[in-house]
């Protein structure tokens, strides 16, 4: 029976009756996708290892008939996720031995990063967190918070604190206004930022409610995920505008790169436009991180430089994400090269332009 279609447009709307109904079997998967033959074949062994969910919503976008549909290569599951490449790492980003207290990543030495939740709405199957994402063994609580705000309170050198997960809006709205209060309470912090991805797979979690706790705690950064311009729908539209309006929430996007997805100029160029015209400013683009299971997603650092050189220039610089990868094994993240340096004399550089002409200034 298909359990994606709710009695009225308020259960719709209604974020818990979204995250209560999420698709989570391969029967009611199948009940609205044709899955091919090789989807069924390794759908079992892929969620054994991570978790399969996505909600009512999400899934609608996703093509019911076409499996190279960019919604649905993000949501299910693809016998490449058990290949283990030379290169791939369990936790690529070592974040589990910067972690000083349970829950807090700390690398850079000016801001922190504090995993809330090990839930969201849906699972990416490229998700860097894979270890420990989906997998609801432990949920951090009370007093796991204490800790980390005794760490943040401690440490004068941390200016900022990026809320984490999983998906920190899984948070009810009461635990964020707690948490939000205590961190803003702390001189030394200079800015909160918050990373979630429900403004792209559960925008009815942007409600009036949340919006007023983020607007007592103004200014609060909001990093989402959008990574393919179908994912703008007009209730994204909707709730976007009630963030930044009501909420008062500066929102900006990271993305990934990611083979068959968005793996082209032309697809990113509208991704970019796309957030820019409903008011998210493209940050990063990320290049895909070597987590176990993740060759069938990355696309080669040469490429990715490709089509940014391809699209630099070429639309407003509001627009550009800088295209970053985050080091394997810890090292944090760096630009990727942009190769505009064509050559460097005793008294010059001579840079190739977007137009791939030739400029010489002086140093
Ligand atoms: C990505 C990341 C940050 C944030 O980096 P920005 O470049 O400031 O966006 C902070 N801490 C850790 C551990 C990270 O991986
Ligand atoms: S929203 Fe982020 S943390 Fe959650 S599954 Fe996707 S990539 Fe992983």
């Amino acid at each position: 029976m298909d359990h994606s279609q709710p009695e009225t447009i308020e259960s719709w709307l209604n974020w818990k009756w979204q995250i209560q109904n999420r698709i989570k079997t391969q029967e009611a998967l199948s009940a609205n996708l044709e899955l091919t033959k090789e989807e069924r074949s390794s759908f079992d062994s892929c969620s054994a290892f991570f978790e399969f969910s996505v909600t009512p919503y999400y899934l609608g976008l996703a093509d019911s008939k076409d499996p190279h549909c960019p919604i649905r290569l993000q949501i299910v599951p693809r016998q490449e996720e058990l290949i283990r490449g030379p290169f791939e790492k369990q936790d690529p980003l070592a974040e589990e031995t910067h972690m000083p207290v349970k829950g807090v990543t700390h690398r850079y030495p000016d801001r922190a990063l504090w995993y809330l939740s090990h839930v969201c709405a849906v699972y990416c199957r490229f998700c860097t967190r894979k270890r420990k994402v989906s997998n609801s063994f432990h949920t951090p609580g009370k007093e796991e918070w204490n800790q980390a705000l005794a760490y943040f309170r401690s440490h004068s050198e941390i200016k900022e604190v990026i809320l984490s997960g999983g998906d920190p809006l899984n948070l009810s709205n009461d635990k964020l206004d707690y948490l939000l209060g205590e961190l803003k309470s702390i001189p030394h912090i200079n800015q909160v930022r918050i990373h979630s991805r429900y403004p792209v797979t559960l925008p009815m979690r942007i409600d009036s409610e949340l919006c007023s706790v983020f607007k007592k705690h103004f200014p609060i950064y909001l990093v989402t995920h959008f990574n393919h311009p179908k994912e703008i729908t007009p209730l994204v539209k909707e709730r976007i505008s009630l963030l930044i309006q009501k909420g008062n929430v500066i929102v900006l996007n990271q993305g990934v790169l990611l083979k068959g997805i968005n793996d082209s100029a032309e697809i990113l160029k509208e991704l970019f436009y796309g957030l820019t015209a409903i008011g998210i400013k493209p940050y990063y683009l990320h290049q895909c991180d070597e987590v176990w299971g993740s060759s069938g997603f990355r696309v080669e650092i040469a490429k990715g430089v490709e089509i940014m050189k391809q699209i630099r220039g070429k639309i407003s610089g509001l627009s550009v994400p800088l295209y970053v990868v985050d080091l394997t094994g810890g090292g944090g993240k760096i630009p990727l090269p942009s190769e505009y340096l064509a050559e460097k004399t005793d008294h010059s550089y001579i840079f190739r332009n977007y137009q791939d002409e030739l400029y010489e200034i002086s140093y």
